[in-house]
């Protein structure tokens, strides 16, 4: 009796025993299962079901943030993706771009021209578009007027073909003609593709210097500092022209084409709208002692050319640049630009025609 009661109290606890092991199985098996799914909701493992191994994972979670992490299970695994990310200025907002721009397989190249937004032109890729864009005046608008100019012209140097470009010279003079943006006050340009309407005439034209002559009041002040100060240095200058209306220019057009011809008239003077003169920024100046042939070699003219740019003036139509202003040189002409523009100009050693495409059309 006593065993038999003794039997069924072991048989009951090994069924305890037996219960609780089958629970404690059952839990970690619930638990098992609940990290396995806890861990196919992680982006690492919807990753690898992608086709990225672990090491790869590894680098993208050393090269995107989370979220972007998560952004990348809407693209289909691409061993390149492994690559972009690792360029130094790789973005992932790109990526797509990056994927679809086939056109080289150096990828630096693809991060380069896709975060430029070359991709975006229809321009087929050639090695010349690197080469362009790494030019210092390069302007990306410009990009098809650049190599198509570059086919016609295979001569020259990526550096010309940007700085004949951004002049514009790439069209005929007196094509492609627009409208002078007046909203660039000091920087507005005028020469044989930007023209002024025929009413345009300056707000605020005052004296030069107390003379007939008329320049626009910052002009004229700038003008009077700077002649002041040459004065002090044993320096006179004479004015011989400043503003001129849009009917004066014309009838000096007119009296050069009916005394001298097309050919010549085109050269050295400017159709009406298109002379600086009518800017009120424009002075025409030699020395007291010389006229427009001479002034180049004289003292006066020395001192201009160091000094000009410090007043906010610059020698307009130089002697190397005939072909990018569209006139000869005139070592007398000077326009007023403001001091910050023509001490860069100065600097640089480039025309207002490429200052103004880069620094204030295209607003580098
Ligand atoms: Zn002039």
């Amino acid at each position: 009796m006593r065993k038999k009661k003794r039997k069924l109290k072991v048989k009951k606890i090994i069924a305890a025993l037996l219960i609780i092991t089958i629970l404690i199985l059952l839990c970690l098996f619930a638990y098992n299962k609940y990290e396995q799914d806890k861990y196919r909701q992680t982006t690492e493992y919807k990753l690898i079901e992608k086709g990225y191994s672990e090491d790869d994972y590894k680098t993208l979670k050393n090269n995107l943030s989370e979220e972007e992490l998560n952004k990348l299970l809407n693209f289909e695994y691409d061993t390149k993706i492994l690559n972009l990310i690792r360029i130094k200025d790789f973005k992932f907002d790109n990526l797509e771009r990056y994927l679809n721009y086939n056109e080289t397989d150096d990828l630096e190249e693809v991060v380069y021209l896709v975060n430029m937004d070359i991709d975006k032109l229809d321009i087929p890729y050639s090695n010349k578009i690197m080469s362009l864009t790494k030019e210092q005046f390069f302007i990306k608008d410009n990009l098809e007027r650049y190599i198509n100019y570059s086919n016609n012209n295979s001569e020259i140097s990526t550096t010309e073909v940007i700085k004949d470009v951004n002049s514009n010279i790439d069209y005929e003079y007196y094509t492609n003609i627009k409208d002078t943006d007046l909203s660039k006050d000091n920087l507005i340009i005028t020469n044989k593709y930007y023209k002024l309407s025929s009413t345009y005439v300056p707000e605020d034209l005052v004296s030069l210097n107390g003379t007939s002559y008329l320049a626009t009041r910052e002009t004229a002040e700038h003008f009077k500092e700077m002649t002041d100060e040459a004065k002090k240095l044993g320096y006179t200058f004479k004015i011989n022209s400043a503003y001129r209306s849009y009917a004066t220019q014309e009838s000096l057009y007119n009296r050069y084409l009916s005394q001298h011809g097309f050919a010549w008239a085109e050269k050295y003077s400017a159709r009406p709208g298109h002379s600086e003169h009518q800017t009120g920024l424009a002075i025409d100046m030699v020395s007291a002692s010389t006229n427009f042939d001479t002034f180049e070699n004289t003292k006066e003219f020395e001192w201009m050319q160091d000094n000009a740019h410090k007043y906010g003036f610059i020698l307009r139509y130089d002697n190397e640049n005939q072909y990018i202003t569209g006139y000869s040189y005139e070592p007398w002409h000077y326009r007023y630009v403001g001091v910050e523009a023509a001490t860069k100009i100065h600097e640089l050693g480039i025309t207002f025609e490429e200052y103004y495409a880069y620094y204030v059309e295209n607003g580098q």
